[in-house]
């Protein structure tokens, strides 16, 4: 080798070191395999009591079963009835799983995200890709890797249906919760996870609940590969407010703690372009693999931080 061909290798080395270093968890090609399936064509949008909404829970249930998720419900399924002025049906499903916590008093993390979506309106497919296909990709990675390194708390993972109907799914979950309410400690909710032209992933919740910016600071810190930027959960005119922009409103709005993952409206959003070739790869691996370093963090240091909410 010439020595300048050697200093040149050498070079590259000391450049990629930082990202090499940094190992990702989640699977990138199962996690993108995830979105192909489930923003298909043939799920038509997964409208809420559809055919589509059905093939997507028996390939969600597959993968539950596959980890060997607890099932808290029969075949992991919550049924609801929809009563809403858009819609009225007797078919919503919930798909929820158990991975039990190592520590028995550490209390329950619901991590939630929606698997609905628009279903086709004037012939056109509202795919949802970004929205939400991808956080349910992430949900089923992280339980992946939580189902073979057992976590403290116990960890609940929720495909909630009809979050586009009001959240009617996410509601018939807190009142019917399979287990105590005085255990359910956080809500960890991901929607919209893998389109940003700006490269930014907003953490919302924590000017709800400050200790979660506390104990998720070292983990924004060390991000280097996307832009983590904390918000959109004040009245603050500037910025949206997401407080009730998703599932975690259900959570919110009986004080228990929330924090939500999720990119800013972008172009293709409600729209039949969301489709899997519109969103990000890189930037979608990228910010799964943030939130699953996020949910790992929590895990490791939430519960003593907390006290019961009547001494709040
Ligand atoms: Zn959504």
């Amino acid at each position: 080798m010439k020595k300048s061909n050697y200093y040149f290798i050498l070079l590259l080395v000391v450049l990629t070191f930082p990202l090499a270093a940094k190992e990702q968890k989640i699977d990138a090609a199962r996690l993108l395999q995830h979105v192909k399936i489930l923003a298909a064509d043939s799920l038509s949008g997964r409208r809420t009591c559809s055919r589509g909404a059905e093939l997507a829970r028996n390939y969600l249930r597959g993968y539950f079963y596959r980890l060997q998720l607890q099932p808290l419900f029969e075949s992991f399924s919550q049924k609801f009835t929809v009563e809403t002025e858009r819609l009225t049906c007797t078919e919503g499903v919930n798909l929820i799983g158990l991975i039990k916590g190592r520590k028995t008093d550490a209390g329950t993390i619901v991590v939630s995200a929606h698997y609905d979506h628009l279903g086709i309106k004037n012939g056109e497919i509202f795919n949802g890709a970004d929205d939400n296909a991808s956080g349910v990709a992430a949900l089923l990675e992280i339980a992946n890797y939580f189902s073979k390194n057992k976590p403290q708390h116990d960890l609940v993972f929720c495909a909630f249906d009809a979050e586009e109907l009001n959240s009617a799914g996410a509601r018939a979950f807190i009142e019917n919760l399979p287990f105590n309410r005085e255990n359910l400690k956080l809500n960890f909710n991901i929607d919209m996870i893998s389109i940003s032209p700006k490269n930014e992933l907003f953490i919302a919740g924590a000017s709800h609940y400050p200790v979660l910016k506390t104990r998720l600071s070292s983990v924004v810190q060390k991000e280097q590969r996307i832009n983590i930027r904390w918000g959109h959960d004040t009245p603050e005119p500037r910025y949206q407010d997401w407080t009730f922009a998703s599932d975690h409103r259900v959570f919110h709005r009986v004080q228990i703690p929330f924090i939500y993952f999720g990119v800013e409206d972008h172009s293709f959003y409600h729209q039949p372009e969301d489709t899997f070739e519109h969103i990000d790869q890189d930037f979608f691996v990228d910010a799964a693999n943030f939130v699953f370093e996020a949910l790992l963090q929590l895990d490791n240091s939430f519960s003593k931080f907390l006290r019961p909410p009547a001494q709040r």
